[in-house]
């Protein structure tokens, strides 16, 4: 979590922008996202960012509160009652260990766990004893003690390594909670409330956003995070509309009431009863997925699901889709320190093919490395790792890792009835293809493909496909290796968008190269699940779309409402841009069904 204050970031992304006019004055939404919404003309000012949750949501600001900070060091008078000043890092403690667990019981899964280990270590007396010894013996200040006793904490637990090292993250979590009762400073993280709110923050940690309910936070916006920030893919995951990387957000007072336009990446200000009313209203409109993607004129597009298990893959069957387009095995063995057995491999991928029997499902092997380090296949000490032996690259160091995956494969493949296609991730050249292909080969996998995420792969599509039997596109890590931009870097967020039309010029020639070789090309990327840049998708040539199963009915609808020669020419329009903003905007006015659809 940043600790940096609100608004007080200088330096706003170019994506970002702030205008707020005088009342009564026309909103400054650009003219085409605002036709394509069709409900922030009437608004006094906008904060622009990159939508990445599309979705209307309008509610009253709750700002994320930022830690405090580290407090001073500071020392108690020398007439202080010391076991008065210690007891009221007890009585924070109570208060905070109380406050978590009273959370924990209003909801459940993951997110009461999470409440319930947080609660327990806030009531675990050794951070306490602690900081009380240094009220005692030191004469710190509470808050002063408590920051240090934290400290010391969370360095032995790190000494630990392995589990216990993560509960550092835990100790700080209670520490920032114990400083702001002791100061009186905002309790850090989610507000909670009992009316719905809109949440905007600078940035939000994985644990703020696994943590989000639905229900009561209707829309999201923050001054940080990119199109594949994993605050963009968790919002979009919850049906949270969002824009991120908006830069300044001064404007977005707490209790000001705004309106969040997920898909055109806007935030209308003071928005009138009845631009509210008619964005609540396109909102309430449940779609739902008949379980076949087609444009209006009946071109097939396949819509699939990205999965890590076997709830998403239940999850993404209950959701209607097709089949799976990029099921992410990593996911399964992301805790593991030894490499799973073939049997154990078997298991985990035995329910997530049974859930789709005689549908499509496409299996990616390992992707190790970079922000997925998996220690049986992945070296720890290099520099980039984004550039390192990440994905297929491992197989250079542990060719016996992907053989074996491959030989569970071809087992969980043999006892279910689900079609199973395999794929490699991070693969850049043909020789790479051709050995993948060989390898699958070996163990009877013959729907054999690769992921275009490297931009040399894009370029050599044509070779590439006529070794692989089909290509898949990661338009996460491509728009990241095209850019040259981190993906995980909220500060470039304005780069990482996948709707630069550079991006989408190696989108065309993949689809190119599968054109020549009559190869179908997917897309498994986030991009896939952005109804507008999905028509551009299928405009260029792409025959399969993958996404969280809660963006099928959205894609579904948009796409059943557009003929394919609609989809070329907006593709057309996208490609030729000169920049991501001019080709989003351009798109999506070209698409009124978004306006319809609320999206
Ligand atoms: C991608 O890079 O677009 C992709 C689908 O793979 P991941 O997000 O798992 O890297
Ligand atoms: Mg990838």
């Amino acid at each position: 979590m940043s600790t940096e204050q609100y608004g007080a970031n200088p330096d706003r992304t170019a994506a970002g922008s702030v205008a707020e006019a005088t009342a009564g004055e026309a909103g400054t939404v650009p003219a085409a996202a605002g036709t394509a919404a069709g409900v922030a003309g009437t608004a006094a000012g906008s904060v622009r960012g990159v939508g990445v949750s599309p979705g209307l949501a309008a509610g009253p600001v709750a700002r994320l509160a930022a830690p405090a900070g580290e407090p001073a060091i500071a020392r108690l008078a020398p007439d202080a009652d010391l076991d008065a000043e210690a007891a009221r890092v007890a009585g924070a403690a109570e208060r905070v260990a109380g406050d978590l667990t009273a959370a924990a019981a209003t909801v459940d899964g993951e997110r009461r766990e999470l409440l319930e280990t947080t609660a327990q270590m806030a009531a675990d007396p050794t951070l306490v004893r602690a900081a009380q010894q240094k009220v005692r013996e030191h004469h710190l200040v509470p808050a002063r003690a408590a920051w240090e006793a934290a400290g010391e904490v969370a360095d032995q637990l790190r000494a630990l390594g392995g589990y216990m090292a993560e509960r550092a993250r835990d100790v700080h979590d209670v520490r920032d909670r114990l400083i702001a009762v002791l100061t009186g400073a905002p309790m850090p993280g989610v507000p909670r409330r009992t009316d719905p709110f809109v949440l905007v923050a600078h940035d939000l940690a994985p644990a703020d956003t696994a943590l989000l309910d639905p229900t009561q936070v209707r829309g999201i916006v923050t001054a940080e995070g990119g199109p594949t920030s994993h605050t963009a893919i968790l919002a979009r995951a919850l049906g949270i509309p969002a824009v991120v990387g908006a830069g300044d957000l001064a404007a977005l007072t707490e209790g000001r009431q705004v309106l969040v336009d997920g898909g055109a990446g806007t935030v209308t200000l003071d928005p009138d009863d009845a631009t509210v009313r008619r964005a609540a209203e396109r909102a309430a409109r449940v779609r739902t997925f008949d379980g076949a993607g087609r444009t209006a004129d009946g071109h097939r597009v396949a819509l699939l699901a990205n999965v890590g298990d076997q709830a998403g893959a239940a999850a993404a069957a209950a959701a209607g889709a097709e089949g799976v387009g990029l099921f992410r095995t990593e996911f399964c063995f992301l805790d593991h320190t030894q490499e799973p057995s073939v049997e154990e491999q078997v298991a985990a991928y035995r329910p997530v093919l049974a859930a789709f029997p005689g549908r499509k499902v496409v299996v990616r092997t390992l992707d190790a490395g970079a922000d997925k380090p998996l220690p049986f296949v992945t070296a720890t000490e290099e520099a980039n790792p984004a550039l390192g032996v990440r994905g297929l690259r491992t197989a250079r160091r542990a060719p016996e890792v992907l053989d074996h995956q491959l030989e569970a494969i071809a087992q969980a493949a043999g006892a279910e009835d689900a079609e199973v296609w395999v794929m490699a991730p991070m693969v850049a050249t043909v020789a790479e293809t051709e050995e993948f292909v060989a390898a699958c080969s070996r163990r009877g996998l013959g729907m054999a493909g690769v992921m275009v995420e490297v931009p040399s792969a894009a370029l050599l599509a044509g070779p590439i496909l006529a070794r692989a039997q089909f290509a898949s596109i990661g338009t996460n890590d491509l728009t990241q290796y095209a850019m040259a931009a981190d993906r995980l870097l909220g500060s470039l967020a304005d780069l990482s968008d996948s709707w630069q039309p550079a991006v989408l010029r190696l989108i065309e020639a993949t689809c190119r190269g599968g054109a020549q070789q009559a190869r179908p090309v997917g897309v498994c990327g986030e991009a896939a699940a952005d109804p507008a840049l999905a028509v551009v998708l299928v405009g260029l040539g792409v025959s399969s779309l993958s996404m969280t199963p809660r963006a099928l009915a959205d894609v579904a609808a948009v796409l059943a409402a557009t003929d394919l020669e609609r989809c070329r020419e907006l593709a057309r329009v996208a490609v030729d841009a000169e920049s991501a903003q001019d080709a989003r905007d351009a798109v999506r006015a070209g698409l009124p069904v978004l306006a319809e659809l609320g999206l």
